[in-house]
């Protein structure tokens, strides 16, 4: 067989790889490529190295958009076959690809307004809500450590990556001209001790992995270090009468916050202040996150035998409304808003960091990993005057910033979970998901550690197996 890595290669956007039996071909993951806009549209748009109809079934390992974003437009494109996926991936998927359609309506809107200008062609949406529908309709959900058949002689399980709800690990054992191969995928993998989430799970040895690197080379701060984080930024708030706005991802960051929050102050470590969550995505994924605790941790499980919601508490407020939102802005500190996006790239985070950003009572509270150019990495740089919808904003609040709740396991913890696995049985390890430092250092560790062999494939690059 061969193994085809076409997105999420040497980058960390836009997973999608290729595996060709004698029996078919399957696909791991389907994500959207994000970054520069021109580049991501045209990537996102061409299925440069198959056609969708070629495809038998897709192993999706998350929610996340850069994992599963483009399936509605393998569906449209022709795509017929099954999508498997935990439970939890599948209602999160519903939430998920729903609004990704809408922004992309949304973006072609935008990009079609300067086109007419210059009586260029007009582009269609990449996909429709109808898309979104058909795709749901394909998708299977699996219970954890159930064995499955993709396709004849191809089976596959899946094992908790404790990275979002419902993020697997994939462990297959696949039939190609008379002999078995194991494999592995990895998905985004999470890390141990995170809250709300049941710790990455080893799963059986494999022939060959497929191995995220986003923190190949970095470390993080330990989780425990959060609290004390935002226990001191809450008596900062109090202090000065300030705002504390916190740019967090609506589907993972968001619910961890609220999580966090709610046991700072049942246990009485901070004084109680108000907090609002605006986003209606982050509504809807929290909705899905209630209705699935079977992926939760001991420790959630325990909390929710003392309080009916650990998502939810008498001083937070989800806000969907638009008018709401607004209304925020008169309202007093101390208070506490979480909205979306993480990166401060679009939704409702810009209008708040564009009200508060520039008094220095406010702080800006950034807990989130933010690529090279976004708004919020401006603000992690501490730049002194950024650019919120084309106009310039002096950087006056405090910026406070903290990895300690990233949700991918650092270079520690990746060689914690390979170390599971059987050096003698090993024959390659392919790290996918990470830019190419990160990879290199990565890489490095791993042959340190006694692996037989470790490639970084390109994209387009394919293995036979
Ligand atoms: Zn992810």
């Amino acid at each position: 067989m061969d193994i085809q890595f076409i997105g999420a290669a040497g980058t960390v956007t836009g997973s999608n790889h290729l595996l060709r039996t004698e029996k078919g071909r399957v696909l791991l993951d389907c994500g959207l490529f994000q970054g520069k806009r021109k580049e991501a549209f045209e990537l996102n748009r061409s299925f440069e190295f198959y056609n969708p109809k070629s495809i038998d079934a897709v192993i999706l390992s998350h929610a996340h958009i850069d994992h599963a974003g483009n399936l509605p437009n393998l569906v449209k494109r022709g795509f017929s076959g099954p999508i498997f996926c935990t439970h939890a991936t599948k209602d999160l998927c519903e939430v998920m690809l729903a609004d990704s359609a809408h922004i992309q309506q949304k973006d072609t809107e935008f990009v079609n307004k300067k086109r007419a200008k210059q009586g260029k062609n007009l582009f269609e949406p990449l996909y429709s809500q109808a898309d979104v529908e058909q795709t749901i309709k394909l998708m299977v959900g699996v219970d954890y450590h159930s064995e499955f058949e993709v396709i004849p002689g191809f089976k596959a399980s899946f094992y908790d990556a404790g990275h979002i709800l419902g993020s697997a690990v994939t462990y297959m054992k696949i039939k190609d001209k008379n002999r078995t191969i194991e494999l592995g995928f990895s998905g985004d993998l999470g890390r141990p001790n995170m809250p709300i989430l049941r710790d990455p799970e080893p799963i059986p040895d494999v022939d060959y992995f497929i191995c995220e690197s986003t923190y190949g080379g970095r470390f993080h701060e330990d989780y425990d270090m959060s609290e004390a984080k935002v226990v001191d930024v809450i008596n900062k708030a109090i202090a000065r009468q300030g705002k504390i706005i916190a740019p967090a991802f609506s589907l993972g960051r968001t619910q961890e916050l609220v999580y966090l929050l709610h046991t700072i102050f049942e246990k009485g470590a901070a004084p109680v202040i108000p907090v609002v969550v605006d986003s209606p995505l982050s509504f809807n994924a929290t909705q899905v996150f209630r209705e699935h605790t079977e992926c939760f941790d001991d420790e959630i499980k325990a909390f929710i035998l003392r309080h009916e919601d650990p998502l939810g508490f008498n001083k937070l407020r989800f806000i969907t409304d638009v008018q709401e939102s607004k209304a925020l802005n008169d309202q007093k500190g101390p208070m506490l808003i979480i909205s979306a996006s993480g990166m401060a790239e679009s939704g409702r985070i810009l209008h708040h960091l564009a009200n508060n950003i520039q008094n220095p009572a406010n702080i800006i509270m950034m807990t989130g990993y933010c690529a090279e150019n976004t708004l919020g990495k401006k603000i992690i740089e501490r730049r002194k005057e950024v650019n919120i919808f084309g106009e310039p904003y002096q950087v006056n609040a405090e910026v406070v910033v903290f990895n300690s709740l990233s949700a991918h396991a650092d270079s520690d913890e990746l060689i914690f979970y390979v170390n599971n696995f059987e050096r003698e049985k090993m024959k390659d390890i392919f790290l996918v998901h990470g830019e190419p430092d990160q990879q290199e250092k990565f890489a490095k560790r791993l042959l340190l550690n006694r692996f037989n062999s470790v490639k970084i494939p390109k994209r387009g690059e394919y293995f036979s197996v």
